[in-house]
């Protein structure tokens, strides 16, 4: 079965300290989320997984990362995919002047793909989950909206038959309505067999789809547990579900982004 095991990672962009000593698991057919506010490191933790730091100019500066117990350094990022763990990353990142169509066959490239009727079974897959990238498969996907936009690139990802998935703030920039969507989306994803790493800026619904949360600030692991005790507890309440003893939301410590989630 597929787990991820983090160790005491450390990452460095240049002299910035993006991450210090973080572990963390993802066991397998777990739904994990990290949770933290803006530049906590959330991304950085990804990108270190999916060996994409390099194009940000981040290095590993100690830690380890294995995935079935095989370790992840010094593999290419397709060396990553091949080996079944595929990032959606923040923002999408569709191409935007090549089909719908054009954009899941792209992700089949993977070496996991397999063979053509893996890759047409795929297909079929990711259309029954998302049936408006077969409505639309013929036109560009710069024209889908924000939301269509994350059902493809998930769809994309999904594509190279992920056995972990790595999602950077699926529900960013998205209505509620849309949001909750694509959560249930993850979740089915996730029953048929993918572990998920999922990563946010705000919590209710995300942790409402984890087992397991960690919340990250400045780089470090903070808190961690139970997704439901961290959900219950005082500390994430307030700080992160911006919700008050008394239980209803306070204002002054409810940032719009930690309701994007909520419905
Ligand atoms: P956000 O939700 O805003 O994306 P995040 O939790 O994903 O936040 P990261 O993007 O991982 O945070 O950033 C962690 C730290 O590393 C921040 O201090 C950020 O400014 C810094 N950082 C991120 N990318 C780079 C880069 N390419 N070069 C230099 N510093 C960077």
């Amino acid at each position: 079965m597929a787990s991820l095991q983090v160790r005491a990672l450390s990452i460095g962009y240049g002299p910035v300290r993006a991450l210090r000593s973080v572990s963390l698991d993802v066991p397998a057919g777990a739904v994990v989320v990290v949770l933290g506010g803006n530049g906590a490191g959330k991304s950085t933790l990804l990108r270190a997984v999916s060996r994409t730091l390099t194009f940000h100019r981040g290095a590993v500066t100690d830690g380890s990362i294995s995935f079935d117990g095989r370790p992840l350094d010094g593999l290419s990022p397709a060396q990553v995919v091949a080996a079944g763990v595929v990032q959606v990353p923040e923002g999408r990142q569709v191409f935007a002047r090549m089909t719908v169509a054009d954009n899941l066959r792209a992700g089949a490239l993977g070496a996991r793909a397999g063979s053509r009727g893996e890759v047409a079974a795929s297909l079929d897959r990711v259309h029954q989950l998302f049936p408006v990238l077969a409505r639309r498969a013929r036109q560009r996907a710069g024209l889908l909206s924000g939301g269509e936009q994350q059902m493809l690139a998930l769809g994309r990802a999904l594509m190279a038959r992920p056995r972990l998935l790595l999602l950077d703030e699926p529900s960013l920039g998205l209505a509620p309505k849309m949001a909750a969507t694509i959560a249930e989306t993850v979740t089915e994803i996730n029953a048929a067999g993918t572990s998920v790493l999922l990563v946010e800026q705000n919590a209710a619904l995300a942790l409402r789809l984890a087992s397991h949360a960690y919340v990250l600030e400045v780089g470090e692991v903070a808190l961690q547990g139970r997704a439901a005790e961290l959900a219950a507890s005082d500390e994430v309440r307030r700080r992160y579900l911006g919700i008050t003893d008394e239980g209803a939301p306070a204002p002054a410590e409810a940032p719009r982004a930690l309701r994007r989630w909520s419905r």
